[in-house]
This record gives structure tokens, C-alpha cells and sequence, in this order.
């Protein structure tokens, strides 16, 4: 998501970076560029106005333009407006001070409820938590399934009592959850593919019922325009607490992360970024302003790591660089943790600078490159792993044969883990704060 928005606005910037000393006419012509870049991304129209005409005044109205760095100070302000829109700061769920916490999800058919239903408590369920998920969309036969197949993979049980009646299912499950232990509870509801009164009707009694501390909204990224016409609906009938941005993954365009808490006032409280359970991510407003900006999300990235690799297995090696132990078997042992991160491409495009100039095709170069690596090693034997120089020219043709490569790329791997080594070597013996900086990188 957010590409074509990303390249626009860098684009805008470049033209004011260029400039050196600015006047009120570059910048508002940068704003004008700012404005149509937003409303291609589909932000919602007043959203875009307002948000331009905040930047405008601070940039203009200050000594900003007398500064000695007037674009870098724009940009700045950009950057904050665009955080403050989202929300300033990350919202959590708010946990009930007596068990369970009951979250009520709710959306239209599509948007991703049940899917979302499970990735929260796969989420919760990391974090220690016990969460039991109920199935409240007793339409259709196959949503109950649904639900099962994906709860069974989050790991937390399912509530359900068959297509009975919603009200009864929820309240039956929060009594159940109170017998077994379960401290959060999420409701999984039944949407339509339109707003109608029998959907809120529905919604309302289980919200009268069962007094969720948390109704959170589901809306499909994809949707554009739509989704904050959806929010704002919701809103009215139901109250929500949050929302739940989904398919960001996807090639959405954005507009919908921009505006929803500019039109509603309620915050985005996560993001989904594919279909696999672990792709939820917590909303963080100044990591997606950076993102959307370019500069990057390292603190998701950070994020992401500290949750995938193992600690052990990370001081194991940073005391191994530290002695020069390092050897073929660590390098597989950590390109196994960062295969575990996700997807190439998704990792690199966290990265500073990185947007944009990675693509698809690329990323899955990147990955062959890394299965090729992987295999050679594999190929290797224990002795050739721990001490690659007795890695002759009749064992080379062996490792090549066995992992499917050529001779070649042997040797290619055994000369940049040659030349890893040699700095590795320079890192260990640097001392003080840079070199120990270097060593935990
Ligand atoms: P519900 O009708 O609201 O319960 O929606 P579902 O949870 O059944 O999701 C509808 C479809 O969207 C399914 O095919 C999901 O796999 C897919 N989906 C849900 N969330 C995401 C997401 O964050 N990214 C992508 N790419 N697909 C998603
Ligand atoms: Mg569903």
C-alpha cells in the first residue's frame, strides 16, 4: 500500500529540495502537489483540504522559510501533520479490570472479521492471554467452520452453538469463558455486504447484552472511499472503540488508514497486512507517517525481530562474533531467522531509502539467492561447515552436485563468508562503543 502516494510525495519534496530558499508560492505550490497526491490515494476530500491548509499555515506562518533548511523543515511538518492525523499515538485495546474482556468484532462480509478474530487472539495468545473465540455469524454454515479452521491454527478454542441465536451465543460463551478461565473473549459477527437495520439491529443486542469493553470495527482497505463511509455509519448506529484496517497489504491505494480518524475521531488500533495470522500489526501513526514518507519503518522491523528470533539463539551469536567462532553453520542458523520474518521484500521495504526500489522481482531473487545459500550449506559436512577452508576442489564439485549448483556458487558463498569473516574480525578486535555498536548489529 501507499506506493503511488510514497512516490508522489517524494517526488513534491525532491522539486522543494531542490530549491534551496523557498517562498510562499513554492510551498504552496509543493501543497497543491501534496493535495492531489492525497486525493489519488484516495483520502477523503476533506481530509485532504484540511490537512493541506494545517501544513500550509505552520510552514508559512513561522520562520520556517528563513530557515537555513526550509524543505527539510517542511517535510517535518508534513511528517507531523500526517502522524496527528492518524491518531499522534499507538491505541491499545483496553483490557477490562475484571475478566473476561469481552471484544465484540463487527464489519461488513468480506472486510475480514474472522480472520481477524483469530489473528487477535493469536496476538493475545503470545502475550500469555487465554482468549476463547465465539461465533456469533450463524448464517451460513461454513462461517462456523471458518472460524474453527482458523481458530485451530491460532491455537485458542471456539465457541459455538451451531446457527442458534446470536444473543444467546454470546452471553453463553461469556459465562463458559468465566468457567474456564478465558480472560478475553471475541465476539465473531456476522456482516453483510451492505449497511441494513436488521445488521445493527443485531449488533445492538449484543452490545446490549453482553457490554463489550471493546467494539471494534473491521474495514477492508480496498474499499478506498467507501471504508470511511462504512466507519462513520458504524459509528452512528453501534459506538465503536477502534477500527481494524485490513488488506494493507494488498495494492490499496491508503486513503482509508489517512482518513478514518480525521472523519470518525476513533483511532485505527491495527492493521492487517496479508492472511496469514501473523500479518497483524499494531497501529503505530508515526512508524506509517515515516513509511508513507519513505524514511522507512525500522521500529516495526525491530518490532517484528525481537518477536521471531530467538534470544538464545541471538547471544549465542553475538558471543560467537565476539570470539571468531563464527562459522557456515551460524550464517544457515541466521538466515533461518530472518527467513522467519516474513517474505523478503516486505523486510527490506521497511527499510529507510529502500521503498520503492525494490520490486517484486527483485525481492524473489533475493529470496532464490537465499534458498541457494541454504542448500549449499546443507550440502556441506559438519567438518566443512566449522572450518570452510578444508574445502578442496573435489569436495566443492561434491557440495555443488549435491545442493543443485554450480562449482561457481560454492565458491561465491565461500568468498563472501571469507570476506564476512575478515570484518567480522575487524569488528571483534574494535574496542569501545563503536565497536561493540557494530558487534550487536
Ligand atoms: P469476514 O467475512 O469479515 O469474516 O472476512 P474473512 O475473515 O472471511 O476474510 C475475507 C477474505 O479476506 C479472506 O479470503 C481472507 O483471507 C482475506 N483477508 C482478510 N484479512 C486480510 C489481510 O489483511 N490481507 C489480505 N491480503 N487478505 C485478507
Ligand atoms: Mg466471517
Amino acid at each position: 500500500a501507499f506506493e503511488g502516494l510514497s512516490d508522489k510525495l517524494s517526488a513534491a519534496f525532491k522539486r522543494l529540495r531542490s530549491k534551496g530558499r523557498l517562498t510562499e508560492s513554492d510551498v504552496k505550490d509543493a501543497m497543491r502537489e501534496v493535495r492531489l497526491a492525497l486525493l489519488e490515494a484516495d483520502v477523503n476530500y476533506k481530509v485532504a483540504k484540511d490537512f493541506v491548509a494545517a501544513v500550509t499555515a505552520r510552514a508559512v506562518g513561522s520562520d520556517v522559510l528563513t530557515s537555513l533548511t526550509p524543505a527539510q523543515q517542511v517535510i517535518k511538518i508534513v511528517d507531523e501533520e500526517l502522524t496527528s492525523l492518524m491518531g499522534a499515538e499507538n491505541s491499545r485495546i483496553q483490557f477490562s479490570s475484571k475478566i473476561p474482556t469481552i471484544i465484540m468484532m463487527c464489519g461488513l462480509q468480506g472486510s475480514g472479521k474472522t480472520t481477524h478474530s483469530a489473528k487477535l487472539a493469536r496476538y493475545f495468545k503470545k502475550q500469555g492471554k487465554r482468549p476463547l473465540l465465539v461465533a456469533c455469524d450463524v448464517y451460513r454454515p461454513a462461517a462456523i467452520e471458518q472460524l474453527k479452521v482458523v481458530g485451530e491454527k491460532a491455537g485458542a478454542p471456539v465457541f459455538d452453538m451451531g446457527q442458534g441465536d446470536p444473543v444467546k451465543i454470546a452471553k453463553k460463551a461469556i459465562s463458559h469463558a468465566k468457567d474456564y478461565g478465558h480472560d478475553i473473549v471475541i465476539l465473531d459477527t456476522a456482516g453483510r455486504l451492505h449497511i441494513d437495520e436488521q445488521l445493527m439491529g443485531e449488533l445492538k443486542n449484543i452490545k446490549a447484552e453482553v457490554g463489550p469493553h471493546e467494539i471494534l470495527l473491521v474495514i477492508d482497505s480496498m474499499t478506498g472511499q467507501d471504508a470511511v463511509n462504512v466507519a462513520k455509519s458504524f459509528d452512528e448506529a453501534l459506538g465503536i472503540d477502534g477500527v481494524i484496517l485490513t488488506k494493507l497489504d494488498g495494492d490499496t491505494r491508503g486513503g482509508a488508514a489517512l482518513s478514518v480518524r480525521a472523519v470518525t475521531g476513533k483511532p485505527i488500533k491495527f492493521v492487517g497486512m496479508g492472511e496469514k495470522l501473523d500479518d497483524l500489526e499494531p497501529f503505530y501513526p508515526d512508524r506509517m507517517a515515516s513509511r508513507i514518507l519513505g524514511m522507512g519503518d525500522v521500529l516495526t522491523l525491530i518490532d517484528k525481530a525481537q518477536e521471531q528470533l530467538d534470544f538464545k539463539s541471538s547471544e549465542k551469536m553475538a558471543k560467537k562474533l565476539k570470539e571468531n567462532s563464527f562459522d557456515l553453520d551460524d550464517l544457515l542458523e541466521q538466515m533461518k531467522q530472518i527467513r522467519k520474518m516474513g517474505p523478503l521484500g516486505q523486510i527490506l521495504s521497511m527499510l529507510p531509502g529502500v521503498k520503492g526500489q525494490i520490486g517484486d522481482e527483485e525481492a524473489q531473487q533475493g529470496e532464490a539467492q537465499l534458498r541457494q545459500v541454504e542448500s549449499i550449506i546443507n550440502s556441506m559436512t559438519r567438518a566443512e561447515r566449522a572450518k570452510p577452508a578444508i574445502i578442496n576442489p573435489s569436495r566443492k564439485r561434491r557440495i555443488a552436485a549435491g545442493s543443485g549448483t554450480k562449482v561457481e556458487d560454492v565458491n561465491r558463498l565461500l568468498r563472501q563468508f571469507d570476506q564476512m569473516q575478515k570484518m567480522m574480525k575487524q569488528f571483534g578486535s574494535m574496542g569501545g562503543k563503536k565497536g561493540k555498536r557494530l558487534r550487536a548489529m
